[in-house]
């Protein structure tokens, strides 16, 4: 509990999660005693998870990385920010004479939602160009989805939940991972809402549905289409909607046609009558609303899947309408951002992309230029990337790495400079998240840096004016923000200091396209896509199957979100050896019992964990959270460089593994 007495701050938690919350830090002597969340803030009203609550912790933790360090044969070595610039300024100079810039690669995440931290990407621009990633490893298939049936991928306020009457919360699982939509749901429900758990797994958000639907992974899009099947065929489609607002539908209605329920029973292993009770639940109880997650995109069909289930609300007309929707993305704020970030793209003289699922194989294999540099940024893509075998092997090839974190983290490790960041709390920024939270959050610097760590929009300043990238802008890190947001003060009437003391949401926008004026090429919702079709896929929602296990490997191995941890950044101290989840049935299967210590092998890979018998996990199936570092054993020793059908998404749940207890316990 925060001291009356004290000064208190705000700052935003700037983790790359559904939530945006806001906290108040007491400060007192230039040093942060405690923090909590801030109880204004009107979406998450104060309530923090345990990865908020680690801030504090994370700041002031003795392996905070403090000045830069530099790989030497004896070790890491200590060096000023001075000779650290004049480093990087002179090996980026060798190579863009020798090599050109596309020499460089420069490898970002979304480690950190801030805006300020995007001077990475700007500096890189003005640089002349780099590669650069690009593809998702966490929601592009849905976003490409949403991209061909909406026109962009919106989502509602999460208050306007409470108008709907049926809720499908599929494949999310907001106990884990979405905190404040797991407290309207509550609302939701103690007011009478239905709602429906559709997961291969019944999680711990099954608490608050009324029913939990286990699906037999990858095949949501079968369901959507038995569901559709059943709807059109019983009259409970909005032909007002379709009519008005759908382009496609004959086509559409022909394939479902062949979609019977039977034949998406046999796919889904869910049984013909409760397919036909969903999508009448879903279908007569309107307003009803589908909340999507992430997980179920993450396979070779992700993106299908996806618009399979669009087309659920856009058939029924819950589309538009409160209380309704299909809700995955809530890219409301970014289209107002712009700035020096967007300016700097002008400056790009030579650009070139890879698919970032396909990193250790991109790193080995190009050669015109070879990549002789790589830049590390709000990531940790040798723990998180697939494969890493072989992305770890190449990446450690190549001649000049420099890292910037927080911690060392495996990545950090392998690198040959390493750049310390600076702590949320350490810097003004002003974030926002693309996922759920509708709303622009301002975080006032706290507290100096500790060991004077100059960040890395100065960094980056620094490093521009030594070059002579004379372009590059020159100014206060206020300024920048402010540029960047112009836009949104000029739509809205706003000043800097009203975002500063508000919390700014788009208002008129919290349902998503109650205008109907959907972004589409046509305007209207696009059952039939003329876009996907000239990008060589099929043009309609369709099922395809998810790939199979090869006989040797038959077990499914699902890496989900763990609660505690954003990726791997809150697993930075973990010693124990990463859990894996089984049903009793497959345990038996393999001679396996609770706490066992065993080994899940897949072609990539192997790794050592101990077993959680659990029934909640459907057969066939191995569950481990993802996000350990290597010290414990990271999960992606096992999966595979593999991508979705749209949006170049990582297909991390098309990894087949098999398990086997331990010797010598
Ligand atoms: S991780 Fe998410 S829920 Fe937790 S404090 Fe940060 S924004 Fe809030």
């Amino acid at each position: 509990m925060i001291s009356v007495d004290n000064k208190k701050i705000q700052f935003a938690c700037p983790l790359d999660c559904f939530d945006g919350c806001t906290l108040t830090a007491e400060v007192a002597d230039g040093k942060v005693l405690g923090i909590e969340g801030k109880k204004d803030h009107p979406l998450t009203k104060g309530y923090i998870c345990k990865k908020g609550a680690a801030h504090l912790e994370r700041m002031y933790h003795p392996d905070r990385l403090l000045c830069p360090l530099k790989k030497t044969v004896t070790g890491w070595q200590e060096i000023s920010w001075e000779d650290a610039l004049e480093e990087v300024s002179e090996k980026l100079n060798d190579i863009k004479s020798q090599y050109g810039t596309l020499a460089v690669l420069h490898y970002y995440d979304s480690g950190y939602c801030g805006l300020s931290k995007m001077a990475d990407k700007m500096f890189f621009n003005y640089y002349g160009g780099v590669t650069v990633p690009r593809g998702s490893l966490c929601w592009g298939a849905g976003i490409a989805a949403q991209k061909y049936d909406f026109g962009e991928s919106r989502g509602h306020h999460p208050k306007d939940h409470l108008n709907a009457k049926t809720i499908l919360l599929w494949g999310r699982n907001p106990y884990n991972t979405n905190l404040h939509l797991m407290e309207y749901l509550t609302q939701a429900k103690q007011q009478g809402t239905k709602i429906i758990l559709i997961d291969p797994i019944k999680t711990k958000s099954a608490q608050i549905a009324s029913e939990h639907i286990a699906i037999k992974p990858g095949t949501d899009g079968a369901l959507a289409l038995g569901m559709a099947h059943h709807l059109i065929v019983s009259g409970m489609i909005n032909q007002q909607f379709i009519q008005n607002h759908v382009v496609g539908f004959e086509d559409y209605e022909t394939y479902v046609k062949t979609f019977t329920l039977e034949k998406a029973a046999a796919v889904t292993g869910i049984d013909a009558d409760t397919i036909r009770q969903l999508a009448e639940d879903y279908g007569k109880d309107q307003p009803a609303c589908i909340i999507l997650g992430y997980g179920l995109q993450r396979y070779s069909n992700g993106g299908s899947t996806i618009r399979c289930i669009d087309a659920l609300g856009a058939i029924t007309g819950n589309i538009g309408i409160s209380g309704g929707g299909v809700n995955y993305g809530n890219r409301l704020i970014a289209e107002y951002i712009d700035g020096e970030v967007s300016k700097s793209a002008s400056a790009v003289e030579n650009h070139r992309s890879f698919s970032r699922t396909f990193l250790g194989e991109y790193l080995e294999k190009e050669n015109n230029p070879p990549i002789k540099a790589v830049f590390v940024t709000k990531s940790n893509p040798l723990v998180q990337g697939p494969n890493l075998e072989k992305t770890i092997r190449a990446f450690e090839k190549i001649e000049y790495k420099v890292v910037f974190d927080l911690f060392m983290t495996d990545t950090a490790k392998r690198a040959d400079l390493i750049i310390p960041c600076t702590h949320i709390m350490e810097e003004e920024d002003l974030l926002l998240s693309s996922m759920f939270s509708p709303y622009l959050n301002y975080s006032e610097k706290v507290v100096e840096p500790r060991n004077g760590i100059i960040g890395e929009y100065e960094f980056f300043r620094a490093l521009a004016k030594k070059m002579n990238l004379s372009q590059y802008p020159d100014i206060e890190k206020e300024e920048f923000l402010k540029r960047a947001v112009k836009p949104l003060e000029e739509a809205f009437h706003l000043t800097f200091e009203d975002l500063k003391n508000n919390f700014f949401t788009v208002e008129k926008r919290e349902i998503a396209w109650e205008d109907r004026n959907f972004t589409t090429p046509s305007g209207k919702y696009e059952l039939y896509s003329k876009r996907a079709e000239e990008e060589g896929l099929c043009p309609l929602p369709q099922y395809s199957p998810p790939l199979e296990g090869e006989i040797q490997y038959p077990l499914r191995l699902i890496t989900p979100h763990p609660k505690d941890s954003l990726h791997s950044q809150h697993f930075a101290f973990t010693k124990e050896i990463p859990v894996v989840y089984i049903h009793s049935i497959t345990a038996d299967q393999y001679g396996l019992a609770q706490d066992d210590l065993a080994r899940v092998n897949s072609k990539q890979g192997s790794l050592l964990v101990k077993v959680a018998v659990d029934d909640h996990v459907g057969r066939d199936l191995l569950m481990i959270y993802e996000g350990w570092w290597h010290q414990s054993g990271s999960v992606n020793f096992l999966t595979e460089a593999l991508i979705s059908d749209m949006g170049e998404q990582a297909a991390y749940y098309d990894c087949f593994c098999n398990i086997q207890r331990e010797t010598g316990q």
